[in-house]
């Protein structure tokens, strides 16, 4: 089975300084770091060093930006088959700041992501097979995410989407709907169904209410206390793991491309839920998005369990 990741790329420019700038000011830096982001992309790249057999449908502009995160994709084991390079469009970037207390302010210009079509969804949804893994993120488009969830799902793929950034109340019905499951962290959750979950009971209330709304699965992220897994049937919650954390950014993104690893190599839902929390707090012992997803070794040696035996032969 394929992991499949039609979602954005990104290049993140961080720059940190002691205070943030206001308006008509400008200040000065300390240090600048250029990397690999996107919600996409972060997610392709967790899914291919863990070892799934992964596919990434993404856009890039005809610009420096687009050669290097091209090459970065390649540097993780991605394959760039699928990643087209538009000709009218600029590379989707995030510019960073970040101040001496570590606050942040976020700009992000979507670039060749935003230029995705209804038929180009509908084209990488007829391009699955039956137990593909579909993983979508909301960084692109929502009528090419919608096109490629309806197409994908008639050839039997089971579709992923990960809710982020929160979806506008237009739109959000006819999302869940689309899922088979659903992850959401908490101000996502909020967005979706007005109740912003803060232990697992309020966390399995809110799973139920997305249910309700046509999610088969719903998993509600809980940042450091873990995430509720709630089925039709049954609901199991899965504390995070203990780990030395010391940089959360992508810990969602981790835990989207380690779930997605896990169903392709064959588990069931609550192992999936395991294997990709474990993939999200390993993610959070190091600093960066792409560069901070870890190996299924490291994976494997946290969650003491032997090999997803789908895996063999798997790549
Ligand atoms: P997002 O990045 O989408 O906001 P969360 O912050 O909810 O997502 O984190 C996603 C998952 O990552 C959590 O459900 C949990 O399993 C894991 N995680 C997040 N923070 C930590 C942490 N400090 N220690 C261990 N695991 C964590």
């Amino acid at each position: 089975m394929t992991v499949i990741v039609f979602g954005s790329i990104n290049v993140d420019v961080n720059v940190r300084s002691r205070v943030l700038p206001r308006p008509g000011e400008t200040v000065h830096g300390e240090s600048y770091a250029i990397g690999l982001g996107g919600k996409g992309a972060n997610q392709a790249v967790a899914a291919a060093k863990l070892g799934a057999k992964t596919r990434f449908v993404g856009r890039v502009g005809a610009d420096a930006f687009g050669g290097f995160a091209i090459e970065a994709l390649e540097r993780f084991g991605v394959p760039t088959a699928d990643i087209a390079v538009d000709p009218g469009a600029m590379t989707g970037i995030a510019t960073i700041g970040v101040d001496a207390e570590g606050r942040n302010s976020i700009t992000v210009v979507g670039g060749a992501n935003m230029s995705f079509t209804e038929a180009d969804g509908d084209a990488v949804g007829r391009s699955l097979g039956a137990g593909d893994v579909l993983l979508l993120q909301l960084e692109i488009p929502v009528p090419a995410i919608l096109a490629a969830a309806a197409a994908g799902r008639a050839r039997g793929a089971r579709i992923v989407l990960d809710p982020a950034p929160a979806p506008g109340a237009g739109v959000a019905a006819s999302l869940v709907a689309a899922a088979d499951i659903l992850t959401p962290n908490e101000l996502e959750t909020a967005a979706l169904v007005g109740l912003e979950p803060t232990d697992e009971a309020s966390a399995a209330e809110a799973g139920k209410r997305l249910i309700a709304l046509g999610a088969k699965v719903a998993i509600v992220k809980l940042g450091a206390r873990g995430c509720m897994v709630v089925g039709e049937d049954e609901s199991v919650f899965i504390p995070a793991f203990k780990v030395a954390t010391i940089d959360t950014v992508a810990a969602g993104d981790c835990f989207n491309g380690g779930l997605a690893a896990a169903l392709s190599f064959g588990a069931g839902l609550a192992r999936a839920g395991r294997f990709a929390a474990a993939t999200a707090a390993l993610s959070t012992t190091k600093i960066g998005a792409a560069d901070a997803a870890p190996s299924l070794a490291e994976v494997e040696a946290l969650t003491e369990t032997p090999r997803i035996p789908m895996h063999v032969g798997n790549r």
